[in-house]
Parts: structure tokens; sequence; C-alpha cells
């Protein structure tokens, strides 16, 4: 893989920096994106420490100039960017009654516009590459859950990008896949934990309970899952939807 490059997207923490040093290990040179470009030089340093090739790039996923701007500039400072891990996310909860127009757009712009427009920017290089990869983050909320009527429908709706992306671009050498993780510690976590009250140790602990592994789920998790769809053993494997959540139970 030494000759390709990734982007991974909201990149300067969480899962998607984890995602970034992971691919870097596997020979990409990466990209590593988020709003903040300055946010990510942490992770760019992580991985030319240990050997790899990395960039920061500060784009937001929702604003279309910036994406087309980011993605010629991966092209040109990387090489053309043929893996594309669409991780950018937030979270906007409430529930329905109490949920305001701007937390609905605000959550589907970052997700489902931010993965539309990073795809169809970074489809232009797969196609003339002949190979790609793309690998969207979804989440175990896409099946419904309570306080997140937009993330779910946002996650919901990653499934169906991921599998219309994988019909449309598989005669190109271009498989899409998405990781739909159940709960991963992170700062989006933390929030979530701050958010009803309790302690970060005693939600992980919580959680936990409930997850046939008897764990809370890391980063590594993901990354792991990733790297599978992001390697070259994976091309016969496209459209589909990986729930990494510690048992069956989505
Ligand atoms: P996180 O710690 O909150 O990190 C998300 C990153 O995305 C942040 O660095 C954030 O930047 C960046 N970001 C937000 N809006 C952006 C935009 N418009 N353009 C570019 N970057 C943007 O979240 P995480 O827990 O690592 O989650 C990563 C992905 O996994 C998300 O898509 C999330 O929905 C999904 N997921 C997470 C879990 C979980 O349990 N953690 C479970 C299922 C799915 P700022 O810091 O500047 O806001």
């Amino acid at each position: 893989m030494s000759h390709r490059t990734a982007i991974v997207t909201g990149a300067a923490r969480g899962i998607g920096a984890e995602v970034a040093a992971r691919l870097a290990d596997d020979g990409l040179a990466v990209a590593v994106l988020d709003l903040d470009e300055g946010a990510c030089q942490a992770v760019v340093e992580r991985i030319t420490a240990a050997g790899g090739k990395a960039i920061a790039v500060g784009a937001d996923v929702a604003d279309e100039a910036a994406v087309q701007a980011a993605v010629e500039r991966v092209a040109a400072e990387l090489g053309a960017p043929t893996v594309l891990v669409n991780n950018a996310g937030i979270i906007r909860d409430n529930l329905l009654f109490k949920m305001t127009t701007d937390d609905w757009d605000a959550v589907m712009d970052v997700h489902l516009r931010g993965a539309f427009l990073m795809s169809r920017a970074v489809q232009a290089y797969q196609t003339k590459e002949g190979w790609g990869r793309i690998i969207n983050l979804s989440s175990t909320s896409a099946l419904g859950n309570r306080g997140q009527v937009n993330y779910s429908a946002a996650k919901a709706g990653m499934q169906g990008l991921t599998k219309t992306l994988a019909i449309e671009l598989g005669k190109f050498g271009v498989t899409a896949n998405a990781v739909a993780p159940g709960f991963i510690a992170t700062e989006m976590t933390e929030a979530t934990a701050e958010r009803v009250g309790v302690s970060f140790d005693d939600f992980k602990a919580a959680v936990a309970k409930e997850v046939p592994v008897q764990r809370a789920g890391v980063p590594a998790d993901i990354a792991h899952a990733v790297s599978f769809f992001a390697s070259d053993g994976a091309g016969y494997v496209s459209g589909q939807v990986l729930y990494v959540a510690g048992g069956p139970k989505a």
C-alpha cells in the first residue's frame, strides 16, 4: 500500500485519529483532515515519528469549495487520494419535540452532505486510477436511538449512500463499505456522559455490562475494521455494513 494515499476526515482526534495512524502503519500516506488544521498537527507528528507520511489539512467537509480545494491539495502534496474515510461527525442530541431545525441541519450537513461532497471529489481520482476504497462511518444508532432523530437518520443515510456508491463505482475498481460502531470511548461519548450527568467511568462501566464482550469499545477497534476494508485483499467486499459493537445486538 506504500504508493497509496488516504484522506481521513475528522481525524484530529478520536476514531479518526486512530484510523489515520493505522492506515499510516499499513503504509499509506495520510491526509489528516479536520476543521482546524492546527488541531491535526499532533496526529501528523505521531505518524511521522513512527516513520509514516502525513499532512494536516484544514477543511469543513460540509463546505463544497473547501472540500474541492482540500482534495486537490492532497493530490498535489501526497498523490492521488484513492482511500477515503468519511469519519467527521457531530452530535446534537435532543428529544424530537425539543430538537431545533439548526440541530437537524447541522447533523445532516456534516455526516451526509460532508460524505457526499468528499466522495464526489475523491471519486475523480479513484476512477482515473481504476482503484479505490471508500469507508463511511455509520453507527448502531442507524437502527434508532432515543434523542437522536437527526443522528440516527444521518447514520442510516450513510448506509444507503455506501450501498449506492458500491453499485455506481464498482466497475472502476472502487469499493464502498460502512463501519457501524457501537459505544466507542472518545470525546464524543464523553460529552454524552456529561450531558446525562454521569461520570465517564460510570458510563463506560454501564455500557460494559450490556455488551457481550464486557467492555466499551476503543478507537483501535474501529481502525482495525477500516484497515480491512481499505486493504487490497478486500476488493470483493463492497456495499457492506459491518457492526463493530462487541456483540450481535447492534
Ligand atoms: P469526535 O471525538 O467528536 O471526533 C469527531 C471529529 O470530527 C472532531 O475532530 C471534529 O472536529 C471533526 N469534525 C466535526 N465536524 C467537522 C466538519 N464539518 N468537517 C471536518 N471535521 C469535522 O468523534 P468520534 O467519537 O471519534 O466519532 C467519529 C465518527 O464515528 C463520527 O462520524 C461518529 O458519528 C462515529 N461514531 C462514533 C461512535 C462513538 O461511540 N464514539 C459510535 C458510532 C459512530 P472539532 O473537534 O473541531 O469539532
